[in-house]
């Protein structure tokens, strides 16, 4: 029997299902990113690093929210902070008492001066790139192949294969001029990125970028390469912005703090809140104070609500710590290190790349150094790879883009299981 048809037996519900939410919701989900063929599993719910299927499945589970979940599923106490919340209101309108304690507590673990609140990493990617356009009064942003900034239209270019080589956008209904200010450039190639800052550079409001590339499985910057990045910044006036919805949570202090650079505006968002949605524009008081009534407009309805506050001062501070951290690294090294002595062992072409409570396979001799490297990858063998994971209760991530999170939830035996799990499936594709 194929695996489709051992994945269809276990999942039959979730395929009712599928059928039933086609009529009512393209593809039958919310997000794009949530479907697969032949179909995609119905999740009911979550506990520490276990999630339930609508057929009953337990799955040790990996993606974790898309790299939200770094405190694990339904923490204990991020459910008694958020039930005491709702007592209180859900949204009071006005600006919450709280919010000025978490700003401070992000200020001083991500070293920003100010912060702005939103709920989602699209709504403040876009509100970073306004902000950038608005101080330099210059209108063109530099980004990189292959990096994600969420679903908003001006960056939405260059993170789809199929469009690759065509500069057009990732997605019909988004107007070509829309992305006439949108340079792209290949990521970790600095005299690539100097060829076009030297045509483009006064022109130049910001360069954004993931500083650990983790829409394409996961690809660290070059430190050299950010430095000169910086460097070139300084020199033509433009902003350096840190996409640190992804990086924010996984590493105690970011990838800016992992790499000792201050830019000049990070993006936070997934983990920071503990699995409730809140998202932040923070970054130097000068960039930030264009912000205000009648200057730089910046809104939300949802912004700082009582229910996200509370749970991020929590989980930044009780949750997320040093050590809790440490603990999710050394579990991540042990997946990593396992997945190299597979690929050792069974001698296949399989290679890893691992960044702080992350990692990601390869089914390449080497980790791709940029875009062009990973398109190139032929990913039939991650699809046959995923289903048999999940038909073993691992999640292993999302996609062959993404990646698996490691949370402060997570167990030696979850790392032994998925090992052993993966083992056997790498070995079954081998043959
Ligand atoms: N930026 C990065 C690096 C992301 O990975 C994502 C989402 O995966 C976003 C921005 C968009 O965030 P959201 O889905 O919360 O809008």
């Amino acid at each position: 029997i194929s695996i489709n048809d051992i994945y269809e037996r276990k999942t039959r519900l979730s395929y009712y299902l599928y059928r039933e939410a086609r009529s009512v919701m393209p593809y039958g989900v919310s997000s794009n990113y949530r479907y697969w063929e032949p179909y995609p599993i119905y999740l009911v719910k979550g506990k520490g690093s276990r999630v339930w299927d609508v057929d009953g499945n337990e799955y040790i589970d990996f993606n974790m929210g898309f790299g939200v979940l770094e405190v694990g599923h339904s923490h204990p106490r991020i459910v008694e902070e958020v039930r005491r919340a709702v007592e209180d209101s859900t949204i009071l309108g006005f600006e919450y008492e709280k919010s000025v304690e978490l700003a401070k507590i992000i200020c001083n673990r991500y070293n920003v001066d100010m912060v702005r609140f939103s709920s989602t990493g699209t709504e403040a990617t876009m509100h970073a790139i306004r902000i950038a356009r608005a101080y330099t009064k210059r209108k063109k942003i530099i980004k990189f192949e292959g990096h994600y900034h969420g679903s908003h239209d001006q960056l939405l270019i260059n993170v789809n294969p199929m469009r690759l080589e065509s500069r057009v956008p990732t997605s019909p209904g988004i107007p070509e001029e829309t992305l006439s200010n949108t340079l792209v450039a290949d990521w970790n190639d600095y005299e690539g990125f100097e060829r076009l800052v030297r045509v483009h550079g006064n022109d130049v409001a910001a360069v954004i970028m993931e500083p650990v590339a983790m829409n394409m499985g996961l690809i660290p910057a070059d430190l050299d390469f950010l430095k000169g990045v910086f460097d070139l910044a300084r020199d033509y006036g433009f902003l350096v912005i840190f996409d640190e919805v992804k990086t924010g949570g996984k590493f105690y202090s970011g990838a800016s703090g992992y790499y000792g650079l201050k830019p000049d505006l990070i993006i936070l968002a997934k983990a920071i809140a503990g699995g409730l949605p809140l998202s932040v524009v923070a970054g130097r008081r000068k960039v930030m104070s264009v912000i205000g009534p009648e200057k730089v407009a910046h809104g939300g309805t949802f912004n700082a609500n009582p229910l996200s506050v509370k749970a991020s001062i929590f989980t930044l501070t009780e949750l997320l710590t040093q050590n809790n951290m440490y603990y999710a690294y050394r579990l991540n090294s042990l997946l990593s290190k396992g997945y190299e002595d597979i690929a050792d062992d069974l001698d296949i072409d399989l290679s890893v790349s691992m960044w702080g409570t992350s990692g990601t396979i390869y089914f390449a001799e080497k980790v791709p150094k940029n875009y062009k490297e990973f398109v190139r990858i032929d990913q039939k063998p991650w699809y046959v790879y995923f289903l048999n994971m999940l038909a073993h209760g691992i999640i292993p991530m999302a996609d062959y883009d993404e990646q698996w999170t490691i949370s402060i939830q997570h167990t030696e035996e979850d790392i032994t299981r998925h090992l052993e799990v993966a083992q056997m499936v790498l070995k079954k594709l081998k043959e």
